[in-house]
């Protein structure tokens, strides 16, 4: 964190102290100036312009404790507003059945939970998880599950929904859902983080299940996570049927039942199509360059599959700050790193940069792998890239979409570009109920052929329409949707 000394108030009226990459912290004075009870600080969140009061009572033993009131909450870009703008934007292209588009712009089951769990120091924390349900029609719900300060009904709404669109492109027999806690996992030891997941999970009850609802890794949950939510949901069912409950969530570590190739493989599908892209335009990736956000499961995979094609890593930009090396970057040695210090800050064989630095650097091929809405108009401006291709989801938001289509920047759209982690969930999924297990060249041969068909689907559906592959993609998805509710009708 640095300390801004220069104390110059800004347009507010308010001092900013102090900034992270995340945080714009700043204080202001009132009741008596001068009594360290009466300062204030304001953190101001540069993502979710979320505003959180934070008293700073007067030390004691020395240590400044902080304790964060929510005041106010400005409403954060909405990521499921930007998701129902896509299907409206399709609609108006292919005149889609009106009343199937009214169904798909809904969620169908929306659950909200409020749970106890005892922490180690004795005390019960009470906590908020989601799961939203969007469409089952072309099979069981299917979706991560996030662990973050960020998660709200809306942004878990927006991301079940890109569920949806994602198992229809890819043309698996899943619907679409999400689910989250809202929680920063760096508050919390190992011990709580089992007790939360777990406790979680038994509020889910049987709202989720193997031919229902099947939960997955997403941003700060991990295998560890998924085999917890395992044991709790087997521990519910009768021991006549928990052999055959394996499936009831997927991304496990390998030894409970999970996937060769599900750690690696969204990451693995962003370069699936990478390739499949670069073929297309004729496009040597032997000693192109390219600069990720996100150094986490999807960034560090795609990073260090990259590296494969001979081509250069030389930038990240995660959660602690960003980094470059114009002469390159180890992926596999960064991700050593990062697993050591929790992120890519201080890496010794780069230099430090900042945001807007990291966005203007010049590179064939940007891969974002973090948050929602980080290309905003102002950042795609900055963009110095032939190719966004969208690892994580929701990455772009519309005005940022605007900026890369006039700019001609090439976008593999998000809901194409990292579904490689559901095609490979999926193949978890039918290895558990066919009590089989596929060797990695098994799961990578099928992935790679599923994903290069939904990559051939978008691009065909691009040229016919004349549209940008956001929206031929929105198409693709929709228009198997729409298919499937035509030949059933509606009940009654
Ligand atoms: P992760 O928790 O493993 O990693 C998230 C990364 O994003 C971390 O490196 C973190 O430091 C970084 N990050 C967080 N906030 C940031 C910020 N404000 N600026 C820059 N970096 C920031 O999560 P993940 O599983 O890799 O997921 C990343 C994205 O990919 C998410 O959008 C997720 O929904 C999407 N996704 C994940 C999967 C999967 O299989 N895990 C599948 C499909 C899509």
């Amino acid at each position: 964190m640095k300390i801004n000394n220069r104390r110059g108030k800004d347009k507010a009226g308010l001092i900013p102290i102090a900034t992270t990459k995340d945080w714009k912290l700043l204080y202001f004075q009132h009741g008596r100036p001068g009594l360290e009870e009466s300062i204030q600080s304001i953190g101001l969140c540069r993502h979710c312009e979320l505003i959180d009061i934070c008293a700073i009572p007067k030390p004691e033993s020395g240590v400044w404790r902080c304790e964060y009131y929510k005041v106010l909450a400005k409403k954060k870009t909405n990521l499921y507003e930007n998701v129902i703008k896509q299907l409206e934007k399709a609609e108006g292209i292919v005149h889609f059945d009106r009343d199937i588009c009214k169904i798909l712009a809904e969620t169908m089951n929306e659950l909200i939970v409020h749970f106890p769990v005892k922490m180690d120091d004795g005390n019960v924390k009470m906590l908020t998880g989601y799961r939203v349900q969007h469409n089952n029609s072309l099979g069981p719900f299917k979706g991560g599950l996030r662990f973050h300060p960020s998660v709200d009904i809306d942004e878990i709404r927006a991301l079940a929904t890109l569920m949806t669109w994602k198992s229809a492109i890819t043309n698996i027999p899943f619907g679409g859902a999400k689910g989250g806690i809202q929680l920063d996992p760096a508050d919390f030891s190992f011990g709580e983080l089992e007790k939360i997941t777990r406790r979680f999970t038994f509020a889910l009850g049987n709202s989720i299940g193997p031919e229902y609802d099947i939960p997955a890794p997403d941003v700060n949950t991990n295998p560890q996570i998924m085999a917890w939510i395992l044991d709790t949901y087997l521990s519910t069912v009768t021991p006549n049927e928990r052999n055959r409950c394996i499936h009831a969530v997927t991304g496990k570590p390998i030894e409970s039942g999970g996937s060769q190739g599900r750690d690696k493989a969204t990451g693995q599908g962003v370069v699936f199509l990478i390739e499949i892209w670069a073929k297309d335009h004729g496009y040597n990736l032997k000693g192109a360059s390219y600069i990720v956000q996100g150094f986490g499961n999807v960034g560090s995979w795609a990073a260090r599959l990259m590296k494969k094609n001979g081509s250069m890593l030389i930038a990240v930009e995660d959660v602690t700050g960003a980094i470059l090396n114009k002469d390159g970057i180890d992926p596999y040695d960064l991700a050593d790193y990062v697993k050591e210090h929790g992120g890519v800050l201080d890496y010794p064989k780069a230099k430090p940069i900042n945001h807007e630095t990291f966005f203007n650097t010049k590179a064939d091929i940007f891969i974002p792998c973090a948050l929602e809405n980080q290309i905003t108009a102002e950042t795609a401006e900055l963009l110095n890239v032939k190719l966004v291709a969208e690892g994580a989801n929701g990455p772009t938001d519309p005005e940022g979409d605007n900026v890369l289509q006039r700019r001609k920047i090439d976008v593999i759209p998000d809901i194409l570009c990292n579904s490689g982690g559901v095609i490979v969930s999926y193949f978890e999924w039918l290895q558990n109920k066919r009590s089989e297990f596929w060797d990695l060249k098994e799961v990578d041969h099928k992935l790679h052929k599923m994903i290069v068909d939904a990559y051939v689907r978008v691009r065909d559906t691009a040229e016919k329409f004349k549209v940008d592959w956001r929206t031929a993609a929105q198409i693709v998805a929709v228009s198997r949707l729409e298919m499937v509710y035509k030949e059933r009708g509606i009940f009654p």
